[in-house]
């Protein structure tokens, strides 16, 4: 069996440092915010090169947090792609603005600049690119045509620690930076966990405010709260795995690249690196093919695990019929949902297995 994920084997490396860690946090009942989550988020400014970090609940809590701290609500709209996870949309429905679509670059599969300006109306609050799959959106044209129409860019990293366009990180080059620390994203935490980077103070300030209920002080509510802290066992751990953040993204592009020499010649699209992403993360290796069901069966039934992210995209989504949106709006997004697969990516994942997937596809994909 090929796991699409393997997060006994970080678990295994690391137990010996994480059990005490945790113990320690237990000892100190600081099991909510307290001194490890606010180390975490000194460390975490400091990798993602910003001059602050909130550290949160969940990835969606810091979109949220963002687009809060920013002033959006009913009657807004921010411009996004509908080729990412439903929560990137959630998080702005949630402060009452609408989100409004964008197709993507049938290359890199993020928010094409070329079609936003075409979005943006009086009512545009924010434009809010996903560095999908690990890679970052064309950072440069979307914060030209922000800064053209004087409008705030959210980056949506929850796929992309440690990302890079043009040598700047990824979180770090719009107002604001939103990360998951769900188990499964490139840093997991053993929980749910998020965290918001900014270099804007008065952001950060009203992000943390935020996160604890809104308060300046204790029970001085002075603005709208939430219950979205990050508690003290994620902190702990976070500080950990950050450590050997880099050492694990550099196997992730290992992997990628051995796939991409693997599949080669292949009736498929392996994911390619666009040139303003200097650091592809590899969150997710995205196949596209003709026949996907055909060849995800075909995989399973060789015990290798696979996946599909996602299936649908967003303005196609039962939860946002009310949008008004129909299928042929977003020709491209439409066409990766229709054919995307996602092989096994993570950093302990071996060449032999990798020549395994590879041998595999070639297979289902030649009909054999
Ligand atoms: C995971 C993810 C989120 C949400 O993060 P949670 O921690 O699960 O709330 C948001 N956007 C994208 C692109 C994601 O992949």
């Amino acid at each position: 069996m090929i796991p699409f994920l393997d997060l006994r084997a970080q678990y295994e490396a690391l137990k010996d440092e994480i059990l005490p860690a945790v113990a320690g946090v237990f000892e100190s009942t600081q099991f909510i915010l307290g001194r490890e989550v606010a180390a975490f988020e000194e460390e975490f400014a400091d990798y993602c090169g910003t001059k602050h970090c909130v550290a949160v609940n969940t990835g969606t809590s810091s979109l949220h947090l963002a687009l809060m701290a920013l002033g959006i609500g009913p009657g807004d709209e921010v411009v996004t792609t509908p080729m990412t996870f439903v929560a990137t949309a959630a998080a702005i429905a949630y402060t009452g603005a609408t989100p409004v679509f964008a197709d993507v670059d049938p290359r890199s599969y993020t928010l094409d600049p070329a079609l936003i300006e075409a979005r943006i109306t009086p009512a545009t609050k924010a434009i809010l690119p996903v560095h999908l799959y690990g890679q970052c959106a064309d950072m440069e044209p979307i914060l030209a045509i922000a800064e053209k129409h004087g409008l705030p860019v959210i980056e949506d990293a929850c796929q992309a620690h440690g990302a890079r366009c043009n040598g700047r990180r990824a979180g770090s080059m719009g107002r604001a930076g939103c990360f998951s620390f769900y188990p499964g994203k490139n840093l997991g935490a053993f929980g749910e966990g998020g965290a918001l980077t900014t270099d804007d103070d008065s952001l950060a300030e009203a992000a943390r405010a935020m996160r604890d209920w809104g308060q300046k002080g204790k029970y001085n509510h002075v603005m709208p709260g939430f219950n979205y802290r990050m508690d003290g066992v994620q902190g702990a751990i976070l500080r950990i795995k950050l450590r050997r953040l880099d050492a694990w993204t550099e196997a992730r592009r290992e992997n990628a690249a051995h796939y991409v020499r693997g599949l080669a010649g292949l009736d498929c699209t392996a994911p390619q690196t666009m040139p303003w992403a200097d650091r592809h993360v590899f969150h997710v290796f995205p196949l596209l093919v003709a026949d996907r069901a055909a060849l995800g069966a075909a995989l399973s039934a060789r015990e290798i695990q696979n996946g599909i992210h996602y299936p649908t995209p967003v303005h196609l989504l039962g939860a946002y019929e009310h949008l008004g949106y129909k299928r042929g709006d977003f020709p491209v997004a439409e066409s990766i949902a229709d054919r995307e697969l996602s092989l096994p990516m993570f950093a302990e994942l071996t060449q032999e297995q990798i020549d395994t997937v590879c041998r595999a596809v070639g297979e289902a994909l030649e009909g054999k």
